[in-house]
């Protein structure tokens, strides 16, 4: 932990490269239209500091996290560190000569899928990605690897609240511990293609009704709620200390969380700076600063009756559909949650 306590770092968050063999539409950050990667030397002084901040546990990704090319060396030295960590891959690189190298490892593995089947998710990833993905998954559970996988699925039109059975099906089928799902991005690809994959704020508060009215309980497999929030950590300022899960993007930039993107809110570089200077510099003072003012400043929030006790949501989210004061998509989710708590109050 920092010497002054302010802040402390659970989680890091790291894109290897830019690299990726795919292509995928709805890529926040476009990954493979570049080829950079960071140096294995100075992730590894990253990650002695990361440990000092108080992480725990890393991300790795990318880009595709497989095509980094010193990713043995790191998981090595993350091994010897005693660090545990998630590989966050697209599943198509994980062949037989990978999957004898990682199941020394001690780490959990999260595999993108799209959709319960090729039709949808390889709208999204390119022809013959879903079955890659599914049978190299399959080996890794024959091959005595001990870490648990983990499928997350982007909502578009291919994952659909008709797939959520499917996609369960799918999850036990490969042995998966867990299903996450997450939302389009409006950034890199995303953004490209938003007005094709974006479902819509109904259909997301749909989605979310469907999921919990097929509320599933199995030990072995645990379906995660669609994450998205109402208050943001980062404006939590009465914790004391604040808990931050920084990113580190490919070119080094550090941002206070993963979903900002933009250079603008990027606390710090590694080239330049230490982690722990990034962490506990003016920049992000100045950002926790601004978030603390989004609660009044917002012009849609202005007129809305539940603006007293609405917590505002992302701004990271906010950022992507314009700037720091704009709302994030998941108003018509929020604003449905609060009715129905009115509702509650009143029901006998
Ligand atoms: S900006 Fe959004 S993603 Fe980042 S910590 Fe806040 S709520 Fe979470
Ligand atoms: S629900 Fe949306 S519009 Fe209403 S106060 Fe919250 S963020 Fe603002």
């Amino acid at each position: 932990m920092f010497e002054n306590q302010r802040f402390v770092m659970t989680n890091l968050y790291i894109e290897l490269t830019s690299s990726c063999n795919l292509r995928c539409k709805h890529c926040y950050n476009a990954s493979g239209a570049s080829e950079k990667e960071l140096p294995l030397k100075l992730l590894k002084e990253v990650i002695c500091q990361a440990r000092e901040g108080g992480v725990k546990f890393i991300s790795l990704s990318g880009g595709e996290p497989l095509l980094y090319g010193k990713i043995w060396e790191l998981m090595d030295y993350l091994n010897d560190m005693d660090m545990f960590f998630l590989l966050i891959t697209n599943g198509t690189l994980l062949g037989r000569d990978v999957i004898q190298k990682l199941i020394k490892y001690h780490c959990n593995i999260q595999v993108s899928l799209d959709g319960p089947d090729s039709d949808t998710h390889d709208a999204v990833r390119g022809v013959g990605n879903f079955e890659r993905a599914v049978s190299n998954i399959k080996e890794l559970q024959k091959s005595g690897f001990e870490g648990n996988v983990v499928i997350k699925g982007v909502l578009t039109d291919n994952l659909t609240e008709q797939s959520i059975q499917k996609y369960r099906l799918l999850a036990e089928e490969i042995g998966a511990v867990k299903v996450e799902y997450g939302w389009l991005n409006r950034t890199g690809r995303g953004k490209e293609n938003y007005g094709d994959l974006f479902i819509g704020e109904d259909r997301i508060a749909e989605y979310i009704d469907t999921l919990h009215r097929n509320q599933y309980k199995d030990e072995r497999l645990e379906i995660a709620d669609i994450g998205y929030t109402d208050k943001c950590p980062l404006v939590s300022i009465e914790e004391n200390p604040l808990e931050v899960s920084p990113k580190i993007t490919y070119d080094g930039n550090v941002f206070p969380c993963q979903m900002f993107v933009d250079e603008e809110f990027a606390l710090g570089n590694i080239y330049k700076q230490t982690l722990i200077e990034c962490i506990q510099g003016e920049r992000f003072l100045k950002l926790l600063e601004l978030l603390s003012l989004r609660r009044e400043f917002m012009p849609a929030c202005q007129h809305c009756v539940y603006k007293i006790h609405c917590l505002r949501g992302c701004p990271a989210l906010g950022v992507n559909q314009g700037n720091l004061f704009e709302c994030d998509e998941f108003c018509k989710v929020r604003k449905r949650e609060f009715a129905e708590k009115l509702c509650r109050k009143m029901s006998i």
